[in-house]
Formats: structure tokens, C-alpha cells, sequence
């Protein structure tokens, strides 16, 4: 095992990854930008480094600052978190380079499923269903562009190889407004993701959105850790999640799920991994794979019982997986509400410093966050302040003891999207389970504030 390990990343997965590695014993490095200077998880690790002021580019996108914080405090491996250089198969091989351990996948599968024309491919030469499309990235004549769109039928979606986060799709209704969508789409995937290629894709009407978590460990055969259904969206980025997905025959998440582990041997995967489906229709289709651990994996520790961030560690450390997949049980139901330092109505970020918080707690209530009172929410990051995490024995538990611990928790100084969340505990559609893609916005679109 590592004695000590780098963390190169901030907020609730710095503090969730430190934890893991106090309880492993391993020693943990935490680099920090000069805006995150009282973070709890600075004060609390092993050692710190800066690497730079507030801005992400100069800080916890800066490889050569980072790299050399590992090489000051004799860290073996780097862990990357989610975001930032998590899925930069650049940083990961400069990492490797450097005589460090990245832990997650090798650059190169990083390399092919973080584009994701290169990893639709790859999923379909595994078996895996994809969403009709073109075949590839899309050239730049317009009558092979019309001809694509007329093959794969309206509406479609232009969507960036090389986005993420919600950011670089466009829906397109009409071969009238066609060609002029392609060209902005590439023109600002160029501009914010570095690769002006793109793809188009059926746009699946009613979908929810379904994923596979999966673990791989080299030379032996990856487990799949059950699904989990993130369907509660704003702007194409994931609101509420919840493990197991409400209303999908076992049978079929059981097929699904068998086809993303012969997917991991295919490519040579290993580490945390997540392949993200469109569910329509009793289909799934598979949109693209998260090459690192993701912000909603707590649902499924929590209906598991796995730790996927000591897991992460374990195998990066060339061990073997400590369960196989016959061990794997789905106990209960666990839904994650991600709280945001936002206004809940208009959606605004709400930065500044939080005068008071209490936080939930009482059985099958976790809160992983970063925040105390009187912590400064610096205004250069994503708004995420922590996520509160449920466990009971059904979906119906479940969604009551949220909406309890949504009622005992308090922040004070900043505004919060506890509001709307609590709001969501109680709709009677999303209680009934197996809301789509568009219903949180259609929700927001029609709510009377
Ligand atoms: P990102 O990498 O930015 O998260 P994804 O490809 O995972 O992008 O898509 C994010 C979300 O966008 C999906 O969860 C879904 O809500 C929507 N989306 C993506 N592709 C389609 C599609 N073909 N049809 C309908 N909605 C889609």
C-alpha cells in the first residue's frame, strides 16, 4: 500500500478522499489554491502545498505545480477526484511520467473514452447499445451533415467529443436551423474543450437518465456495483440521484450491467469507472463513460456497502478487488441531494461566508461537505457546497428521512438550494418514481415564483 498520497482537488471529495486514506493509513498531501487556504481538509492533512491563486488554471489546473507538490512531499500515487484534471489523459500519462501512480484508468483509456466519438465506438464494438447517430464525428459539408440528420430523424442533438458538465450540446427540431447549430456547436467546443469535433445523436424524447457504476482491477474480471438513476437535471447537470433505479425490471439492468464489465475486459479498464445510459422505452443507450469516481457515488457505498474511494485506492496500489461480483448485494434505497451555494428560484450562485450550519444527522443520514461556520464560499469554483445522503430500507423511507433531514439542516449567510429540494421531497410525481430528463425543468418552468 502507498504511505502517502496527493489529492489534487478541493472541496467535499478533497475532505471525501482524505478520510479514506486517514482510515487506510495512509498519508495524505492536499494542494490547495491561495482562495482555499482555510478549507477544513487543508488544516486537517498530513501536509499542504499551494500551488497557486484562485483561478483553476493557475491552481488545480496547473500540472507542473501539482506535480512538483508531489515530488516536495515524496508522495507515491496522485488521486484526481472528479472535475478539474480527473479525465485529462495528459495530466495522467505526465503523472505516470513522473514516477507517480495516477489512480484511475491508464491514459489511455482515458484517452478513448473521454471523446466521446472514440467511445461510442468502442462501446459498440463491445456489445454495448448507443443512441443512433452519426457514425463518428460529423464532416463539414452541410449536404452530408442534412443527409445524417434526415437518416437519424428529428429532433436531433449536435453534442462536443470533448464536452462534459452539461456544456456543449444543442437540440436541433428543424433541417432549417441545422447547419447553423453544427457551426456554433463546434465553433464553442473549439473555444471551451480544445476540439471542435462533434457528433449528432437522436434526441431521445422521454428518457431518464441511468448509469452503471463499475470497479476493475487488473487481470481479473471488473464487478458492476448495481445502477443509479440521475434523471433530476437543470440544464443537463444532475440535481438529486438516487440507487436503485425506481421501476426497471432487475432482468434488464442485470443485462446491461453484465455488458459493461465484458466492456472494462474489452478495453482494459481498471479503477472506478461509469458508464451513463439514456433509458427509454425498456432500451438502454449508452451516451458516455466517466473515467473517475462521480460526485453521486455515496447511492450506491450506501446500498453496497462498498467504499469505491478506498477501492479506487486499492487497486491503483496493484491490489486485487476485496469482493467479487456474487458478493455484490443491493440492500435498500439511497437518494443524494446536492446542495448549491445558489438562489433555488433564480439559480443565481450565491458565494460569501456562511454564518451558521447545522447539519443533519440520525440514522442512514450521511453529509459529505467541506463546510463549518464561518467558511468563505469563494466565488471561482463550481457551486456545490456538499451533498446530503440518505439510506433506508425503501424508496418511501427514503424520501421521508431526506425530506427530514432536509428540515434540521441550516445554512445561514449564503442561500441555498435546500428550498427546492425540500420542495422535490414532497411532489407527488417525483414520489411516485421514474421521473425523466425534462421533468425537473418542466417542474421549474411551471412553479408560480
Ligand atoms: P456531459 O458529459 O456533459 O454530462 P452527456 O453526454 O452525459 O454529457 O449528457 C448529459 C445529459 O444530456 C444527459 O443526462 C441527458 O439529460 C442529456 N442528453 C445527452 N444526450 C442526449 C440524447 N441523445 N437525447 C436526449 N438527451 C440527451
Amino acid at each position: 500500500m502507498f504511505k502517502k498520497i496527493l489529492i489534487a482537488n478541493r472541496g467535499e471529495i478533497a475532505l471525501r478522499i482524505q478520510r479514506a486514506c486517514r482510515e487506510m493509513g495512509v498519508q495524505a498531501v492536499m494542494v490547495y489554491s491561495e482562495a482555499d487556504r482555510d478549507a477544513k481538509y487543508v488544516k486537517l492533512a498530513d501536509e499542504a502545498v499551494c500551488i497557486g491563486p484562485a483561478a483553476s488554471a493557475q491552481s488545480y489546473l496547473n500540472m507542473p505545480a501539482i506535480i512538483s507538490a508531489a515530488e516536495v512531499t515524496d508522495a507515491e500515487a496522485i488521486h484526481p477526484g472528479y472535475g478539474f484534471l480527473s479525465e485529462n489523459a495528459d495530466f495522467a500519462e505526465r503523472v505516470e511520467k513522473s514516477g507517480f501512480q495516477f489512480i484511475g484508468p491508464t491514459p489511455e483509456s482515458i484517452r478513448i473514452m473521454g471523446d466521446k466519438v472514440s467511445a461510442k465506438q468502442a462501446m459498440i464494438k463491445a456489445g454495448v447499445p448507443c443512441v443512433p447517430g452519426s457514425e463518428g464525428a460529423l464532416p463539414d459539408d452541410p449536404v452530408i451533415i442534412k443527409r445524417t440528420a434526415k437518416a437519424v430523424g428529428y429532433p436531433v442533438i449536435i453534442k462536443a467529443a470533448g464536452g462534459g458538465g452539461g456544456r456543449g450540446m444543442r437540440v436541433v427540431h428543424t433541417e432549417a436551423a441545422l447547419i447553423h447549430a453544427v457551426q456554433t456547436t463546434k465553433a464553442e467546443a473549439g473555444a471551451a474543450f480544445g476540439n471542435p469535433e462533434v457528433y449528432m445523436e437522436k434526441f431521445l424524447q422521454n428518457p431518464r437518465h441511468v448509469e452503471i457504476q463499475v470497479l476493475a482491477a487488473q487481470y481479473q474480471p471488473a464487478v458492476w456495483l448495481g445502477e443509479r438513476d440521475c434523471s433530476m437535471q437543470r440544464r443537463h447537470q444532475k440535481v438529486i440521484e438516487e440507487a436503485p433505479a425506481p421501476g426497471i425490471p432487475r432482468k434488464l439492468i442485470e443485462k446491461i450491467g453484465e455488458r459493461c464489465v465484458a466492456a472494462c475486459k474489452k478495453i482494459g479498464y481498471r479503477g472506478a469507472g461509469t458508464f451513463e445510459f439514456l433509458y427509454e422505452n425498456g432500451e438502454f443507450y449508452f451516451i458516455e463513460m466517466n473515467t473517475r469516481v462521480q460526485v453521486e457515488h455515496p447511492v450506491t457505498e450506501l446500498v453496497t456497502g462498498v467504499d469505491i474511494v478506498k477501492t479506487q485506492i486499492l487497486v491503483a496500489a496493484g491490489e486485487k478487488l476485496p469482493f467479487t461480483q456474487r458478493q455484490i448485494e443491493i440492500k435498500g434505497h439511497a437518494i443524494e441531494c446536492r446542495i448549491n451555494a445558489e438562489d433555488p428560484y433564480k439559480f443565481t450562485p450565491s458565494p460569501g461566508r456562511i454564518t451558521a450550519w447545522h447539519a443533519p444527522g440520525g440514522p442512514g443520514v450521511r453529509v459529505d461537505s467541506h463546510i463549518y461556520a464561518n467558511y468563505f464560499v469563494p466565488p471561482n469554483y463550481d457551486s456545490m457546497i456538499g451533498k446530503i445522503i440518505v439510506h433506508a430500507d425503501t424508496r418511501e423511507q427514503a424520501l421521508a428521512r431526506m425530506s427530514s433531514a432536509l428540515s434540521e439542516t441550516a445554512v445561514e449567510g449564503i442561500t441555498t438550494n435546500i428550498a427546492l429540494h425540500r420542495e422535490l421531497m414532497v411532489d407527488a410525481k417525483f414520489m411516485g418514481g421514474g421521473t425523466n430528463i425534462h421533468y425537473l425543468e418542466d417542474w421549474l418552468s411551471k412553479r408560480d415564483r
